[in-house]
């Protein structure tokens, strides 16, 4: 089957609802998504929105605390933008049905947090569920939006592109040039189908399942980045994954975050013994940056050989813990912690791909007709590390410049080009009767990257693991064309590329900077390393 479409969006999360809504006036809009719309790392985001809106805030000091976390590799120009662009966004969401929490003490309108690397209180937050809040909100408004379709359950297999370069004999064309939509199956039925768009968005999120703990949902294995690098846009920054330093540890907790907000409220970090250790690693003890924190924690286990450490935040009143933090309390009651009355056991996991499909300043890739927002795009906010709170605002702020370009070129738009697609080739016809050859090989990616592309890394790491991954890739891509495509191959297909792009470009860059941390290179070399790690698919001829 082949829909037809104006704007073909590939995630519901909050940077893809935003780019649809903003849109949907302007022309058609089909949204696919994975599992249901809800089902987002968007969905999961407890903190909140960084913006300037505190009294003694400005922007000049938002953008001054995003560039120190970035470490040298932030674009300025983007920084700048993004955060001034800030507050009309916010306020926008708010028009939108978002309810931040109100500012109780009448000083401000809304109430602002405190998180690790911010100089000034400025995240907005609904509680502390924030992103369900916002979520719940779009998603409401893009149901009923007349020109809004949303396709649930339908994971994208692979962008269909042409290259107008090969038809005018240029062969030598490393790649497509043009995108025409995607080929997508849907889970139900497992048929794949053609979408054909006249513009084509990845709004499809994060990468944290590429390693074995992660506080990402299961949606989040880089789809986005893998399809766009088989297509040949550019990808760039991908050494630079940033581990939350908190997540709950607790056999049954899968990947419950401990928001960087409690340590912003004066949880402190202590080991088994009861020691405060953050003081032996920054003079912004607790609340310095995530990746300071996370290497911290790292050290601290590889020392002592305990399994986790624990987030003191006892000694405020339990009134207070309860109400700023009610879902945490809860979660963590419901694994046999009290908050207000013990520490919680907490590791680091995965938490947000800094690095991705590498876009302009209004979202576009390389690739005509082709848009990244959200966390899988490299727009130059983060470089080499991410301040907290600065993901969905960059999200929010992209969906709405993208979608204010993407109107535009749907004006000149040739969609002839597009009009004969090939239908999608079936390959395999046989169903798998070895799933476990599936789960064997998404377990083994996963360990792999944990233990030897992690939080420090080292060449004889990097090497071992991508010799590994090159193995598994091969055995993938053998079943990969024997068998009927599934969800979980798709998804195997993509955390194999991720990770492959990944230590490919850990590799590359032989310093430390911002997230990534090797123990070969340990210092910063400005001289040779103040710039992106770019990758494209070597040109298949
Ligand atoms: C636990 C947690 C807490 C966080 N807290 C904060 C916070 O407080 N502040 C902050 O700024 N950031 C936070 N983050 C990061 C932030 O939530 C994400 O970066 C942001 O929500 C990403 O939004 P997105 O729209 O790009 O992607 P997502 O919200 O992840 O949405 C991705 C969408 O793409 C779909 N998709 C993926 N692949 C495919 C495919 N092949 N075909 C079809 N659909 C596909 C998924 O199903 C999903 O609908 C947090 C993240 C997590 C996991």
């Amino acid at each position: 089957m082949e829909y037809k479409t104006d704007f073909l969006v590939i995630g519901t999360g909050i940077a893809g609802l935003t780019f649809a809504l903003r849109v949907a006036d302007h022309g058609r809009v089909a949204i696919v998504t994975k599992k249901e719309a809800m089902e987002t790392s968007t969905n999961y985001a407890q903190g909140g929105i960084a913006s300037v809106f505190g009294q003694y805030d400005s922007f000049d000091l938002h953008i001054r605390d995003t560039l120190e976390a970035g470490d040298g590799l932030c674009n300025k120009g983007v920084v700048e933008t993004v955060v001034k662009s800030g507050p009309e966004r916010i306020r926008e969401l708010m028009n939108w049905g978002v309810a931040f929490t109100q500012d109780s003490t009448g000083k401000l309108e809304l109430d602002l947090g405190l998180e690790g690397g911010h100089s000034q209180k400025r995240i907005v937050h609904a509680g502390d569920f924030t992103g369900h809040a916002i979520e719940q909100a779009l998603v409401d408004r893009a149901r009923i939006h007349k020109q809004i379709d949303i396709f649930e359950n339908r994971i994208a297999v692979d962008l269909i592109t042409y290259s107008t370069r090969m038809k005018r004999g240029l062969v030598t064309a490393a790649h497509e040039d043009i995108c025409c939509g995607a080929y997508v199956l849907d889970t139900k039925t497992n048929r794949v189908h053609t979408f054909q768009a006249k513009i084509t968005v990845l709004a499809t999120g994060g990468a944290g399942k590429v390693y074995l703990y992660t506080s990402n949902p299961d949606i989040a294995t880089g789809d986005g980045i893998a399809m766009a690098y088989r297509a040949g846009a550019l990808v760039a920054n991908l050494e630079f994954v940033q581990f939350h330093p908190t997540c709950l540890y607790h056999p049954e907790a899968k990947n419950f975050l401990i928001s960087e907000a409690v340590r912003g409220e004066g949880g402190v970090l202590i080991d088994s013994r009861g020691r405060a250790f953050m003081a032996d690693y920054d003079p912004k003890k607790d609340l310095a940056c995530r990746d300071v924190v996370a290497r911290a924690i790292d050290s601290e286990l590889k020392k002592t050989g305990d399994d986790c450490v624990f987030l003191d935040i006892t000694h405020k009143e339990p009134h207070f813990v309860r109400d700023r933090f009610p879902n945490i309390y809860q979660k963590c009651l419901s694994f046999g912690t009290d908050m207000t009355r013990e520490p919680i056991p907490v590791v680091p996991a995965a938490h947000y791909m800094c690095g991705g499909v590498l876009v302009d300043v209004d979202g576009k890739t390389d690739i005509e007709r082709l848009y990244a927002v959200g966390e899988t795009a490299c727009t130059g906010l983060h470089g080499a590390n991410r301040l907290a709170s600065n993901s969905l605002l960059e999200a929010v702020v992209y969906a709405h410049r993208s979608a204010q370009q993407a109107v535009n070129d749907l004006e000149t738009i040739n969609a002839e080009i597009c009009r004969d697609l090939p239908p999608w080739d079936p390959m395999g016809t046989t169903d798998s009767d070895e799933a476990i050859v599936v789960s064997h090989n998404w377990d083994e990616i996963r360990r792999c990257m944990w233990n030897y592309v992690g939080i420090v890394r080292s060449n004889k790491r990097l090497l071992r693991a991508r010799n590994r991954i090159e193995t598994i890739q091969k055995e993938i891509h053998e079943y990969y064309w024997d068998f009927k495509i599934t969800s979980d191959l798709v998804e195997l297909r993509n955390i194999a590329m991720v990770a492959e792009l990944i230590i490919q470009s850990a590799m590359l860059r032989k310093e430390s900077r911002g997230l990534h941390y090797n123990i070969q290179y340990p210092e910063k070399n400005d001289k040779f390393w103040l710039k992106d790690t770019i990758l494209r698919r070597p040109f298949v001829g």
